[in-house]
């Protein structure tokens, strides 16, 4: 029996460079689960893209003096080479400026406003009339009016931190320099206080699998009372346009359309596959089950404002007018992972960059480190001496040191044929019966997205393997009882075999390279890729997943006698103990106070 897995992940923005707590956050989380979920033979559909569109981008392109095409661009290219490296298994990786995104956008305001859903309202808002336009409140500096910091931003102050009221600044003036004066403009706003009673029954009820720190602070908006309407329109030419006449110079908020590239980036997924309605699977089923990685700071957009757009859009696009899109199943946000006891601050450069970092390390060291102190369900703390302790104690150690004395040993006095075991002792079954157990502990946790457990299970079933090694004959009895040595050997081999499985999802480089030592010929997994494509006069880079040649299943080894295993090296490096302080000092003198 297979299950449609919808694993949508969150859209970064087209600003900045990926850092690892942003990896941390949604990115690693959601392939490790879209991962166990192919091999335990279940149809995986994980998507996302670059969010392209909004102010910061049109700021930080006035700034280089170039265009806010070019901004996104950058860093959307950037942001498929560091998913490629990491090993990110994206069955579409796309953009939110794309024709396609584009429409199913304007298809769901349309489908608001035709199911009454959406409002207009007049709000004063600055308008520069020197440039023309109206300013969107990040164009707009002044003193705040809580803390009277003199260079306040209008839409939040950088000292105190409060969010802001553009209007209500003391001496307000454009970043530019240029005269303010207060006009009144008109935006649609969506509905909320009438989707309420169903945002209500939604996370009122079959929502025991959610985290705690998700369900908490989602139930209290919907049931404080507050939620009246909220602007999804806003004056700006960089975005997407309003599908209605006499709304120039306007366009969606990027909070309303990014969060629809879930729909968007499936349904441009269904096309690439030449099965256009494929998409549907996912987001009609209601057996589908649907999750949304993200970090904490997005936990209102998925778990209120996206299903409310759902809702809202009731029957859009299935032809019998009979099923509505689902809703989130389970939005499993993490929380945030410091830097050596510190806040990572971007714009500081107080961070671990994912391209910077994938230049010194592996990337399976690297989602290793992440996945154990993965900020599940409080802040965790990244230090580099903790990264350098546990790739030597626990992944070199327990994991790559099991399988390189184990295969060399079968090389050295078996010519890298798998010895035939004889019968097997009781010692020999124990430990087979233990590791072959790990699949149903370690499914269930990684169903449930308790994905540190799941990790730190599977290495105590390597530690076991490890315990078994130094209490059977293998090393000692070589001369005097191979016939011992050779139950032995095979009854490690394929306790490998199976804790490869096991580790696959966190450590797909890795898992793949031994599955190719263990004698296999075909992959694990499938294989990502970058590939342009054309939309009339558009066209645009996207990340894919072929899975055609992927072999890989979530049960036990049948690893048989007999078997001629090819050449093998170590899976991973020790690390020296000064590099946590080389890097400690690196990030410190590249950070700005
Ligand atoms: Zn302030």
């Amino acid at each position: 029996m297979s299950d449609n897995i919808l694993v949508s992940v969150a859209w970064p923005y087209a600003n900045a460079d990926i850092h690892v707590g942003n990896i941390v956050g949604a990115y690693l989380p959601a392939d490790i689960f879209a991962r166990y979920h192919r091999l335990a033979g279940n149809r995986v559909l994980m998507v996302s893209g670059t969010d392209a569109h909004g102010t910061p981008i049109t700021v930080r392109a006035d700034a280089e003096g170039t265009s806010p095409q070019a901004v996104y661009q950058r860093f959307h290219q950037r942001f498929l080479e560091l998913f490629l490296k990491l090993g990110l298994s994206y069955d579409l990786f796309t953009t939110t400026h794309t024709h396609n995104h584009f429409r199913v956008s304007q298809d769901i305001f349309s489908a608001l406003l035709d199911h009454g859903y959406l409002f207009r309202q007049e709000e004063a808002q600055w308008y520069a009339p020197a440039e023309n336009r109206f300013l969107p409140d990040r164009y707009i500096e002044g003193e705040c009016y809580i803390c009277h910091y003199p260079n306040a931003r209008g839409d939040q102050c950088d000292n105190c931190g409060n969010l802001l009221d553009s209007t209500q600044l003391i001496r307000p003036r454009s970043r530019r320099g240029t005269a303010l004066e207060l006009r009144p403009t008109e935006h649609f706003y969506l509905d909320l206080a009438k989707l309420n009673p169903a945002l209500r029954a939604y996370l009122g009820r079959g929502k025991d699998h959610w985290r705690a720190n998700v369900l908490a602070p989602s139930r209290h908006i919907v049931e404080s009372g507050e939620l009246r309407g909220r602007a999804i329109t806003r004056d700006l030419d960089w975005g997407i346009p309003l599908p209605l006449e006499g709304w120039q110079g306007k366009c969606l908020y990027v909070w309303f359309e990014a969060v629809i590239g879930y729909l968007s980036a499936s349904i441009e997924w269904a096309d690439h596959q030449g099965r256009p309605q494929a998409w549907k699977d996912w987001w009609y089923d209601p057996a589908a089950r649907t999750y949304y990685f993200i970090g904490k700071d997005n936990i209102p957009f998925h778990a209120v404002l996206w299903p409310a757009q759902l809702i809202g859009s009731e029957r859009l696009y299935d032809e019998d007018r009979q099923r509505r899109l689902n809703l989130p199943y389970d939005i499993p946000a993490n929380e945030f992972l410091n830097l050596e006891g510190r806040k990572i601050s971007g714009s500081r450069n107080w961070a671990v960059w994912g391209l910077d970092v994938l230049e010194r390390y592996d990337p399976d060291p690297l989602r290793f480190y992440l996945t154990a102190v993965m900020p599940e369900a409080r802040d965790s703390e990244w230090e580099w001496a903790d990264f350098v302790r546990r790739n030597n104690d626990e992944l070199v150690a327990t994991w790559g040191n099991l399988v390189n004395r184990v295969l060399s040993f079968t090389h050295r006095h078996w010519q890298g044929v798998v010895p035939g075991p004889g019968d097997l002792a009781s010692l020999d079954r124990d430990l087979l019966a233990q590791v072959e157990g790990g699949f149903a502990r370690v499914g269930a946790l990684l169903e449930q997205v308790h994905l540190r457990e799941a990790l730190n299970e599977s290495l105590a079933l390597a530690r076991a393997t490890n315990v078994y090694l130094e209490r059977a004959p293998w090393y000692g009895v070589i001369t005097t009882d191979r016939e011992a040595a050779a139950r032995t050997v095979f009854t490690a081999l394929r306790a490998i075999d199976s804790l490869k499985i096991l580790l696959a999802p966190f450590l797909p480089f890795s898992a793949e390279k031994l599955h190719g030592f263990l004698g296999y010929d075909k992959p694990l997994f499938g294989r990502s890729r970058i590939e342009t494509y054309a939309e009339g006069d558009w066209q645009h880079t996207a990340l894919g997943y072929d899975p055609a040649l992927a072999s890989g299943r979530w049960a036990p080894s049948n690893l048989e006698p007999g078997r001629r295993l090819p050449p093998s090296t170590p899976l991973f490096r020790k690390l020296e103990p000064e590099v946590a302080e080389e890097e400690v000092r690196r990030l410190e003198s590249a950070t700005r106070a």
